[in-house]
């Protein structure tokens, strides 16, 4: 199957328009449950970002920045009817271009829309404060746009990704210029097509496909940006919040995640492995938040390994159309990325103590993985520290509550973690000395909800998303100090 959708390589879009690249050059996509190209991006260059970034900031000169807050709120709140009408195409186009199952495509629509829900009821309740200030003077502020915003956001959730960066910048009344990850872009262009359906004004929303070396370098280091958001890998985030400072703009960065889970003995063990099976293999683990370490009181560690190796054992890798718990991963380059941490694990004699399987029938060529999980893992040991990216989870051992904390804490990253205990007390007292940005008791949903402000402490990076917390960051402050004798 090598059909091509044309109407994906239309080019950039500007203005509410397609354009065709400058570049003159397309980027395959290929469906990763077959392993075939499907369809074509434009390649868009350094060029294409000119005129984006250029549209953008006329954009805010023009019908854009004139708009009010509340009517900025109901094109959003449109934009989020609208999604929700082209839900079943937006998923077939998503889970054609990552191979996540169908259930989950149509889930991540149904979220992709409520950011424009949320982000369209919010946009008019960003209020500033008044200021006690010297007597005759009268202060306010107000949160005013960046400006022209620049989105970089990767192939993992590629609707969801657009809606939480770009639902809470066009609220606050920025100019969009996005960069999607050449792997996996079509729904993002899709929504920008649709967006313009709705009635937001040219220039509002502009995209560029692209590889990241050409097209997101242009974007990152581009001098008519005011603001930059990164959603990806530290290595790439490192060069993005570079670019910014010499630009000296601001910066949000989502990067990776090891987060881990702290399950105590007295946890209710057959849910908590439940719940850490299922979202550990959401996305074939291509989540940066996904809980891919779970440390276990060392009492209770042969019963949680054996309430998460049934719950492994029952978990297939298939098709979208086979909708099951798993789909195969991104690209040829990811799945020997994550073999390639299963060999080395072996090596070294780290046991599989688990391990699901990859459904009969599947497509030769799709990049399928096989869930596993790997334990006790050493605290040094890679799988114990990096981000693998994959469908595998590392058990590790813990003597009390202090060890428990020290190794919950014990890698670069923190962007989420869970604790699982019956006892409240403690899971609040082990919770409030875990440094990430979200921790969950008894629960655990990778990303969380719109609602919940979402983002990284130490390497996971800084700034957030989600919840009204992403419009503070979407916006700056202006204060105005009136002297009025
Ligand atoms: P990546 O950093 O390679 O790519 C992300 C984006 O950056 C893509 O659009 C890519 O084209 C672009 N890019 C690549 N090189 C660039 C360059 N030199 N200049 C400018 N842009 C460039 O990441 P990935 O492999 O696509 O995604 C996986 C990573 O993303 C993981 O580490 C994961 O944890 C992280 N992630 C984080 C979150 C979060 O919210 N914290 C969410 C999803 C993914």
């Amino acid at each position: 199957m090598t059909e091509v959708t044309k109407s994906t390589a239309q080019g950039v879009f500007i203005d509410n328009q397609w354009i065709a690249s400058k570049s003159g050059k397309t980027i395959d996509v290929v469906a990763p449950a077959e392993g075939v190209v499907f369809a074509e991006i434009a390649a868009g260059n350094a060029q294409d970002v000119d005129a984006a970034v250029a549209a953008a900031r006329a954009a805010l000169a023009g019908d854009w920045g004139r708009l009010s807050a509340t009517e900025r709120g109901r094109l959003l709140s449109k934009f989020g009817l609208k999604i929700t009408e082209h839900a079943e195409e937006l998923a077939q186009l998503e889970s054609r271009d990552t191979g996540k199952p169908l259930t989950q495509a149509r889930n991540d629509m149904v979220a992709t829309a409520r950011y424009f829900e949320f982000y369209g009821g919010a946009a008019d309740k960003v209020h500033g404060d008044t200021i006690p200030f010297m007597p005759g003077y009268f202060v306010t502020t107000e949160h005013v746009p960046h400006g022209v915003t620049g989105h970089i956001i990767p192939w993992n959730y590629p609707a969801q990704m657009f809606g939480r960066t770009v639902g809470p910048a066009l609220a606050m009344g920025n100019a969009c210029v996005v960069k999607p990850a050449e792997d996996a872009c079509l729904t993002p262009l899709r929504l920008a097509e649709l967006a313009a359906t709705v009635g937001f004004p040219k220039g509002a929303i502009n995209i560029v496909p692209g590889l990241g070396e050409e097209a997101g370098d242009a974007l990152a280091n581009h001098p008519g940006i005011d603001f930059i958001s990164f959603t990806g890998s530290p290595e790439v985030g490192t060069l993005i919040q570079t670019a910014a400072a010499k630009n000296h703009i601001g910066v949000t960065m989502e990067l990776g995640g090891k987060s881990p889970h702290v399950v105590f003995a007295d946890a209710d063990i057959p849910a908590a492995a439940k719940v850490i099976a299922t979202s550990m293999v959401q996305n074939s683990g291509q989540t940066c938040s996904a809980g891919s370490r779970v440390l276990i009181e060392a009492s209770a560690f042969d019963a949680v390994v054996a309430a998460l190796a049934e719950e492994f054992g029952k978990l297939t890798a298939g098709t979208p159309e086979m909708d099951g718990p798993l789909g195969p991963v991104i690209n040829a380059t990811q799945k020997k990325r994550i073999e390639g941490f299963f060999e080395r694990a072996e090596a070294s004699g780290v046991p599989v103590l688990a391990q699901g399987k990859v459904a009969d029938g599947v497509p030769e060529g799709g990049f399928f993985v096989a869930p596993r999980i790997y334990g006790p893992v050493p605290r040094k040991n890679e799988l114990a520290t990096q981000e693998v990216f994959g469908p595998v989870l590392a058990v590790l051992r813990f003597e009390d509550e202090e060890d428990a904390v020290r190794l919950a804490n014990d890698t670069d990253y923190g962007l989420m973690a869970a604790v699982w205990s019956l006892d409240g007390n403690r899971a609040l007292r082990v919770s409030r000395q875990i440094r990430a940005g979200q921790v969950y008791i008894n629960a655990f949903g990778a990303g969380g909800g719109i609602e919940l402000p979402f983002g990284g402490m130490k390497k996971s990076g800084h700034g957030r998303e989600k919840g009204f917390a992403a419009l503070h960051d979407a916006s700056t402050i202006r204060t105005t100090i009136f002297k009025h004798g």
